[in-house]
């Protein structure tokens, strides 16, 4: 047997993306629970359909708190501790503008200045009002949304790697589309996670990072996107303008232990560019990062968890 060969690759189509499961041993009854736990997930942060638990909270905004499930609150508490962080580009109510833009899905537009003006006032993560004594969340101002799509695939995975643990799985690999967690090793070493080559076929890699026992984010320009008149608008929103954020980068990947810091660091770092971003990152030490521009330069910041081989001469590493 090849070291491939002890492989087994489960798929399925969840949250919009294709997900990808590999273990190192043939177990459908151990992937359909993933799967399903997965899904479970899903159904409680979802905002694209009418119900979940965090819809429940848009649904009272101005109105009154919700209490959510404990793992939700949470969850919440997180993404509103790094929205309020001074510049910071990520914004978890920013819901209403992601509703407005529908980039990614069908109807996208690009709203009116004045419309995005208007949007932006009901985008105050300070007026997320978090009450631990009931678990509940109040959203002050009507028309407010909260949005976890910055946040819950991190979350998600890391939830599945636990699940994992507990069923004694030492080796193996989730992929939630973009939002990988590694368990262990590969089959030869470390896991090579493709880094995808932006506006290229997907099969094209501009490198690979090799990791063990991390997690591996790559938040990009080129996943989802329109355009409009020869202009591109992409998903990830800069939270003072209500536009698209936009500098020299075309994606920031995170490797780290945990996927939700991962998921997290990828939209925070996007808005402050490589520069500072590299800056920053010198105080945070478990967070370690690479960096892709529009002028197809390749930064790595401090790499002592990951190794980096490219594979597209267009790139070129710097830094
Ligand atoms: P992906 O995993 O799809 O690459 P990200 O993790 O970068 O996406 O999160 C992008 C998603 O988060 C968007 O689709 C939207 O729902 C939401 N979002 C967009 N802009 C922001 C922002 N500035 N802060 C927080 N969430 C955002
Ligand atoms: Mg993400
Ligand atoms: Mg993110």
């Amino acid at each position: 047997m090849t070291p491939d060969e002890r492989v087994y690759a489960y798929s399925a189509v969840l949250m919009g993306s294709p997900i990808l499961l590999k273990l190192f041993e043939h177990n459908e009854t151990l992937a359909s629970n993933v799967f399903r736990l997965i899904k479970l997930q899903e159904n409680k942060l979802t905002v694209n359909r009418q119900q979940s638990e965090v819809m429940s909270v848009n649904h009272a905004a101005g109105n009154h708190a919700v209490a959510v499930s404990k793992p939700v609150f949470d969850l919440i508490s997180r993404a509103k501790a790094v929205s309020v962080q001074e510049n910071s580009s990520f914004n978890f109510t920013i819901g209403p503008l992601v509703k407005r833009w529908k980039i990614g899905f069908s109807g996208n537009t690009v709203p009116a200045a004045t419309d995005l003006q208007a949007l932006l006032k009901i985008t105050d993560p300070h007026d997320v009002i978090l009450d631990e004594g009931t678990q509940s969340v109040f959203l002050h101002k009507t028309g407010m949304e909260i949005d976890l799509g910055a946040i819950a695939k991190g979350y998600i995975a890391d939830v599945v790697r636990d699940f994992l643990l507990e069923q004694q799985v030492t080796q193996a690999l989730i992929n939630l589309g973009g939002n990988v967690q590694t368990l262990g090793a590969g089959a030869e070493g470390a896991w090579a996670i493709g880094l995808k080559k932006p506006f290229s076929d997907p099969e094209s890699l501009i490198g690979v990072i090799n990791v063990t026992n991390k997690s591996v984010v790559t938040s990009g320009i080129y996943e989802r996107y329109f355009e409009l008149d020869g202009q591109r608008y992409h998903h990830i929103l800069d939270p003072k303008t209500g536009y698209p954020l936009d500098n020299e980068l075309l994606s920031v990947t995170i490797i780290s232990d945990d996927s939700i810091d991962g998921d997290i660091y990828t939209t925070l770092l996007y808005g402050m560019g490589v520069k500072k971003s590299l800056r920053y990152l010198q105080n945070v030490p478990h967070i370690e990062a690479v960096f892709v521009t529009k002028d197809q330069q390749i930064i790595c910041s401090s790499q002592r968890q990951f190794t980096f081989t490219p594979l597209d001469t267009e790139y070129h590493i710097t830094g």
